[in-house]
């Protein structure tokens, strides 16, 4: 078992990650990145970025995270892959000179005096037939990120939440029919959200509804959905899905270290430090109000240079 001291260990390889490890690296940190699977996180299933600035008019979430991981390489910074890091305990030490992380995963154990976690949210899937197939290609998490791509198409959005009301609200300005498919005759959104929603034209609702299956060729093109009362089945043809049924925050390492809102996201400073000294985060697992590639990015330059000055008893 690999066992080392470093200054900082920054958990996921996502672009919050990569963010803060290449400023880390310009600050001359000593530090270790690690990452459960590949680097990328979850762009890399987005079919396409239009909103980073930089890339006209667009690019693939796999391409702009190839990009990133290329501009890594060139610091010589080389995530450590398929290293998940199980376990995130203090040593009873305090302060910036003290190792006081130990950080455990399969095969190694890594004392640090600072850490960054930007191990990102998931969203809440179907988990039905046919959707891990079209992802990327008909199935979305991200209206924000693939709404203008459906340009006076047919979409649906699964969910009855705030997100989901709120996300078939903005989808409206580029499709021209949305169907919101919701497995109860009523929203749990909050009430505004739900009378703009009856009164907006281009929404559909179609209730008691689950979608159980995902088809087509290349692309989406069809779902089978059920009436979870009557039984009823019938098949739609839709240019695309958004599922808006929940996000969870990857903050389990954290747990009783730092302090979580009530939907477990990592209560942060504007200096993306937690409530524990020496801990920050970065991302889609902190409790921010928008959660995107370019704030992901930004997140994690501010939680390294905010991480060396704390490294500096600045
Ligand atoms: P949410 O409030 O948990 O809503 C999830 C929705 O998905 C519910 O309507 C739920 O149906 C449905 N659902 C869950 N699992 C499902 C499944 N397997 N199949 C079909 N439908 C399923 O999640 P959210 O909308 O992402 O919101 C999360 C939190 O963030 C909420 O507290 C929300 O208030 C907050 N938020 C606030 C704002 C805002 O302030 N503007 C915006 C977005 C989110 P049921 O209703 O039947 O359970």
């Amino acid at each position: 078992m690999e066992e080392i001291k470093t200054d900082l260990i920054i958990v996921g390889a996502g672009p919050a990650g990569l963010g803060a490890a290449i400023y880390s690296v310009r600050a001359a940190i000593d530090f270790r990145i690690y990452e459960r699977v590949m680097a990328g996180g979850q762009i890399t299933t987005t079919e396409s970025i239009e909103n980073y600035p930089g890339f006209k008019p667009d690019i693939s979430g796999y391409d702009l995270i190839q990009n990133i991981i290329e501009h890594c390489a060139k610091f010589n910074i080389k995530p450590c892959e398929y290293n998940q890091v199980d376990s995130l305990k203090l040593t009873g030490r305090t302060g910036p000179e003290e190792y006081q992380f130990k950080c455990q995963g399969e095969n190694f154990k890594v004392k640090s005096k600072a850490v960054i976690i930007a191990t990102g949210a998931r969203p809440e899937r179907l988990f039905v037939e046919g959707e891990s197939e079209y992802i990327g290609k008909g199935v979305s998490f991200c209206a924000t990120c693939d709404g203008a791509l459906y340009y006076d198409k047919e979409v649906i959005v699964a969910g009855g939440g705030d997100s989901a009301i709120q996300e078939a609200l903005f989808l409206t300005k580029f499709a021209k029919k949305v169907y919101i498919v919701h497995r109860r005759n009523e929203l749990r959104a909050v009430k505004m959200l739900q009378t703009r929603a009856f009164e907006n034209k281009k929404i559909e609702f179609i209730w008691d509804t689950v979608i159980e299956k995902f088809s087509g060729g290349d692309r989406l093109e069809e779902v089978s959905l059920k009436n979870v009362k009557s039984g009823k089945k019938k098949c739609m043809k839709i240019d695309g899905v958004f599922e808006y049924i929940g996000i969870k925050a990857n903050s389990q390492l954290v747990e009783g270290i730092a302090r979580l809102d009530d939907y477990g996201f990592i209560i942060t400073d504007s200096t993306m430090a937690t409530t524990q000294h020496g801990l920050f985060a970065a991302g889609d697992v902190r409790d921010t109000k928008l959660r995107q590639v370019i704030t992901a990015v930004a997140d994690g330059a501010i939680a390294a240079t905010y991480a060396d000055k704390y490294l500096n008893g600045l």
